[in-house]
């Protein structure tokens, strides 16, 4: 393996590390070709405590940091695995977390800390509004003491894999609020639940194993209790959840980053062309080199994003600059070894064709790039709004 600082979250890696380990590449890899879920994998971390590291010792979690999370998440795709199977759960947990009431958190923070209850899923994107957040149209209307849900989402994961999903839904409608970010609120949703009662879910088969799906709600009741926080104030509240998501994929992505080099160094030190390793030549050497520059400059600033998150300061900017850098360096970290493996890269029994499609996603989701690079240009450089 690569050589890389150590840092003082050395014990948490070696201890991912060691239970990783028990799920070699043979694993991933055919869970991956059957498409199937790690189940498991997930339990197996769920057991250890680590999917519960951002809950309070109080409700039974190890009450630790977004920094220490995002270690979790780098050496669960360090190690060949793909975080994207379970990290909803870190993310879905600031929300509850920093805008649940006492009785919400008393109610679920012990049992996801269990594992008796999955918090994998969120409910944000729809199909006609895509990047356009604040238009969405899933109405959540009061009505008894309850909530009704009417609308659509896409591109929902884990909903098959979780227990309860958190839910953006209008409260008030776009033409009754004064700014656009408001009138929209979040919800808990109890997903078996919603399927017997209102919501119905169809997969959407897609490039990468990554179990996610269209919904369809239907005068869906959801009790008032569910509401999290203030009734029209939930795009605020995603937001922190969305900073938390960004700079855990950044982390997950300088994971991918660090296998990418750590097996394409050694590939291209072994491989034997023209009677020398092809890793002597170097028009093969730079791209590795430049690959490996890039994912250590992203790691300082996904380290930069989690200290300012940790500390309950805005870090939107650097949440943002870390999933840019971070999710372009594995990228060009997957570009050099899928090329540098020759035929071997698209041979299933390497994994790198896997990891390629994997890293790939994270140009688009959860935020495409060109959507990070407008809020830059806008929100921290003071631009004109183009939209
Ligand atoms: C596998 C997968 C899992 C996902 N899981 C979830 C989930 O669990 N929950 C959830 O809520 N969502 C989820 N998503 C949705 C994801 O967050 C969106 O796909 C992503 O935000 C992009 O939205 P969109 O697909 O509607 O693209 P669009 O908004 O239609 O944009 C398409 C492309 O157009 C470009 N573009 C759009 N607007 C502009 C602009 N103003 N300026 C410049 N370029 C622009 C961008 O390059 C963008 O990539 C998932 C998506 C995938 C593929």
């Amino acid at each position: 393996m690569i050589k890389t600082t150590p840092d003082k979250y050395q014990d948490i890696r070696d201890a991912v590390r060691a239970l990783c380990a028990e799920f070699p590449d043979e694993y991933h890899r055919k869970i991956d070709s059957e498409r199937a879920y790690p189940e498991a994998f997930v339990n197996a971390l769920t057991q250890a405590g680590w999917l519960a590291a951002l809950i309070p010792t109080e409700y039974g979690g190890s009450g630790l940091g977004l920094a220490e999370a995002s270690v979790i998440m780098e050496e669960i795709n360090r190690s060949g695995g793909n975080a994207g199977a379970c990290h909803g759960q870190m993310y879905n947990m600031g929300t509850l977390l920093r805008h649940g009431s006492t009785a919400q958190k008393e109610l679920y923070l012990p049992r996801i800390a269990s594992g008796e209850w999955r918090l994998q899923s969120m409910g944000v994107t729809e199909p006609s509004t895509g990047t356009d957040t604040t238009k969405i149209k899933t109405s959540a209307v009061k009505k008894d003491g309850r909530y009704v849900i009417n609308g659509q989402k896409v591109w929902i994961s884990r909903v098959q894999h979780s227990d309860w999903m958190i839910l953006l839904a209008r409260t008030t409608p776009l033409a009754d609020v004064k700014k656009k970010s408001e009138g929209m609120s979040i919800f808990m949703v109890d997903l078996r639940l919603a399927e017997k009662t209102g919501m119905t879910v169809r997969p959407i088969p897609n490039m990468v194993n990554h179990e996610t799906n269209e919904l369809f709600f239907e005068n869906l009741e959801i009790p008032e209790e569910n509401l999290i926080g203030q009734e029209g104030q939930g795009f605020k509240y995603i937001l922190d959840g969305l900073n938390a998501e960004r700079t855990l994929i950044a982390a997950e992505c300088i994971g991918d980053g660090y296998w990418f080099i750590d097996r394409v160094t050694k590939y291209v030190s072994e491989r034997v062309v023209f009677g020398r390793p092809i890793g002597q030549n170097q028009g093969v050497q730079f791209p590795i080199a430049e690959s490996y520059i890039e994912v250590e400059a992203a790691n300082l600033m996904r380290f930069k994003a989690c200290q300012l998150f940790d500390a309950h300061q805005p870090c939107g900017a650097e949440a943002n600059m870390a999933k840019y850098l971070a999710a372009k360096a594995s990228w060009e970290a997957a570009n050099a070894c899928i090329q540098f493996h020759g035929g071997f890269g698209f041979a299933n029994e390497y994994d790198v064709e896997r990891k390629f499609r994997e890293t790939r996603l994270y140009q688009v989701a959860p935020i495409s790039t060109n959507l990070i690079l407008s809020y830059m240009a806008e929100h921290v450089l003071g631009m004109p709004r183009s939209f």
